[in-house]
């Protein structure tokens, strides 16, 4: 049966989670304050809308709690990031994934409920660390 996961915020990462998640076989609702990021995506995404996360009514009215798996990718703008977390948590989503931009992020992220706490450029630096010292170790 397919997945139903929502991506809210669809920069550089929000993107690239909604894309692998569609080619995934995935159903993806896209969501985003920007008209723009919002009309790249709506051939790409299951269903695609502009909205404010942080307005508990938008995200009631769009039925969120419905979904399965929903993925907080908003970066820059800390303040969105942790209301739009809130809201969700008090909606009863059952699984939160959030990106996190810091560690003081990340720990207000935690203590609000979020049950995945990602830092992507991070996570991914230490991927690459990890990979090419292992393939230096077997070059030898
Ligand atoms: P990335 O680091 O993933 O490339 P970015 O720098 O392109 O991200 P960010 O500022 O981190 O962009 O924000 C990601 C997306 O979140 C943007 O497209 C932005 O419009 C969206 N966004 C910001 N605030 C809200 C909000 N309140 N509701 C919905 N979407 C929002």
């Amino acid at each position: 049966m397919k997945k139903e996961f929502a991506v809210i915020g669809l920069g550089r990462f929000g993107g690239s989670i909604c894309r692998e998640l569609i080619a995934q076989g995935m159903e993806v609702l896209a969501i985003d304050i920007d008209e723009e990021r919002v009309n790249e995506y709506s051939e790409i995404a299951t269903y695609a809308v502009i909205a404010d996360t942080t307005d508990e009514a938008v995200l009631k009215n769009l039925g969120i709690r419905n979904f399965e798996h929903v993925i907080v990718a908003i970066g820059d703008n800390i303040q969105a990031s942790i209301l739009t977390t809130i809201i969700l948590k008090e909606l009863g989503v059952e699984r939160i994934t959030v990106k996190a931009q810091n560690d003081y992020h990340e720990k207000v992220l935690r203590k609000i409920g979020a049950d995945q706490v990602v830092h992507p450029e991070r996570d991914m630096g230490v991927r690459i660390v990890t990979n090419l010292v292992s393939n230096n170790v077997l070059d030898y």
